[in-house]
């Protein structure tokens, strides 16, 4: 029987986060505003009313494409795209066609340890729709974010599965969200997917018939629908049927894809150049400037993470999953130069940070510890003043009160007991309590000590020095 394989190219529609539309001054805050109320001729499509381009748009989409690894055009067109329907107001919809912005670029992937090179064929930059709402008796139409600058990523069919896609918009949104031109929301719409899928037989070059699905618009609606568009041709190419060219959607509530248009409905745009607006000649020097604008990325930062600081691959991910939290882990890396390594503050980030946060529900940049004293509570650990379980109270403390570390510890009497007669003390103590445990130590169930440390840290209400305490455990009862 025929294996089959999936051949899936990508078009990733993302809103611009700048302060007006594309082309007018309204501000392009789609949600906040009553319905209909950030609007004016221009967005409107009225009679004589011209489009002014964004600059800062035309930025941000150039910068996506530096940080895609695109070709930058300075020279690029704006094109008219002719179309009805009731959320686009002028009947047509400015976008680029013959000569976008950015072009022939490459994303690396990585699922599950693989890396995986998905190329890009174009980014380019066009205006978003209204928004129509459907209701029992018809639909509302809201003209607030027609006219907000629309980004579109278009990727060759280098994706084969659909945990590749789901990597591939994964990785797009932490790029724009780094890059700070987008929300990357795709629960408010500020990034929507849609997925060209065919199959071929494994051993040939032969592309199946194309099935578009579009308006995907969460990550996990992005892997169900190609699983299932997977699942659902196969089956079809298996029974000897052929598949449909056709364009479909995704039904949630039934978890499967519908047909929505066929090809006899397909569009044509007829695009031409826009007459409205001059062709775009960019300064060299400009697209330059933004190229030596750009942030750190996402993939540099963990490459760096791993290999000058020696973290573990999957720390150096969490940690440089977002801007904020890198920016938040650099800062006390920097902090702690020459007295913490950054694996420790890696280990102390990931671990009782990263829980704080979650049981919190805030962001890292709502941190109230200075890394200077985030540096100093690691110093105090590690120097054993006080120990780690100590240390974890500490820190939680810092993260209510903001405090710094040493007043804590003065404050809570946590300064870890090295001295070795008091420990000795405590140690005697538990030994004579505990009279089983030492048998049975002595019988040879080595696994014992564990629990007599554990006695002897709760009699120094947890100040007992855990190594201190086990090493003068073992060498009382081996006397
Ligand atoms: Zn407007």
């Amino acid at each position: 029987m025929t294996t089959y394989e999936a051949v899936i190219g990508m078009e990733v529609h993302i809103e611009l986060q700048t302060e007006t539309k594309m082309f007018c001054g309204c501000s392009a805050d789609a949600f906040s505003a009553a319905p209909n109320t950030n609007v004016c001729p221009v967005c409107l499509g009225l009679p004589g009313a011209l489009p002014v381009i964004n600059r800062r748009a035309v930025a941000f989409t150039i910068m996506t494409g530096q940080a895609l690894n695109c070709t930058i055009h300075p020279h690029n067109v704006f094109a008219r795209k002719n179309y009805f329907y009731p959320d686009l107001p002028k009947g047509y919809q400015i976008s680029q066609y013959e000569l976008p912005l950015c072009t022939a670029g490459k994303l690396e992937i990585n699922v599950d340890g693989q890396r995986k090179t998905i190329g890009i064929t174009r980014v380019h930059l066009e205006e978003d729709t209204g928004k129509l709402t459907h209701v029992d008796g018809g639909s509302l139409v809201d003209l607030n974010r027609a006219g907000v600058p629309l980004m579109e990523i278009v990727s060759e069919a280098d994706i084969r599965s659909a945990d590749e896609a789901y990597a591939y918009v994964s990785q797009l949104r932490q790029i724009v969200r780094y890059l700070g031109v987008s929300s990357g929301d795709m629960e408010k719409g500020a990034m929507r997917c849609e997925v060209n899928l065919s199959l071929k037989p494994v051993d040939s070059d032969v592309w199946g018939t194309k099935v578009e699905v579009k308006n995907l618009n969460s990550f996990r609606t992005v892997r169900n629908a190609i699983a299932y568009e997977i699942e659902r041709q196969t089956a079809v190419l298996e029974a000897g049927g052929q598949v449909e060219q056709v364009t479909m959607g995704w039904d949630e509530n039934r978890g499967r894809t519908v047909v929505q248009r066929s090809k006899e409905d397909a569009h044509d745009y007829r695009y031409f150049p826009e007459p409205d607006l001059p062709p775009l000649h960019l300064d060299e020097a400009w697209i330059a400037e933004l190229a030596a604008s750009l942030p750190e990325l996402p993939a540099a930062k963990v490459e760096r993470y791993t290999v000058e600081w020696a973290l573990p691959p999957q720390d150096a991910a969490v940690l440089a999953e977002n801007r904020d939290r890198a920016e938040y882990f650099e800062a006390v890396v920097a902090a702690g130069a020459g007295k913490i390594s950054p694996r420790t503050v890696g280990n102390w980030m990931t671990g009782e940070i990263f829980r704080l946060l979650n049981e919190s529900g805030l962001d890292v940049t709502a941190i109230n510890i200075t890394p200077q004293n985030f540096v100093r509570l690691m110093e105090m650990v590690e120097k054993g003043d006080i120990n780690r379980l100590a240390g974890k109270d500490v820190l939680a403390e810092m993260w209510r009160t903001g405090a710094d570390p040493d007043a804590i510890v003065e404050a809570k009497g946590l300064r870890q007991i090295n001295d070795l007669s008091a420990l000795d003390e405590l140690v005697t103590r538990v030994l004579a309590e505990n009279p089983d445990a030492v048998s049975a130590f002595k019988g040879g169930k080595e696994k014992i000590v564990g629990f007599l440390v554990g006695q002897v840290m709760r009699a120094s209400r947890g100040k007992a020095n855990p190594k201190i305490a086990e090493q003068r455990l073992r060498q009382k009862m081996s006397e």
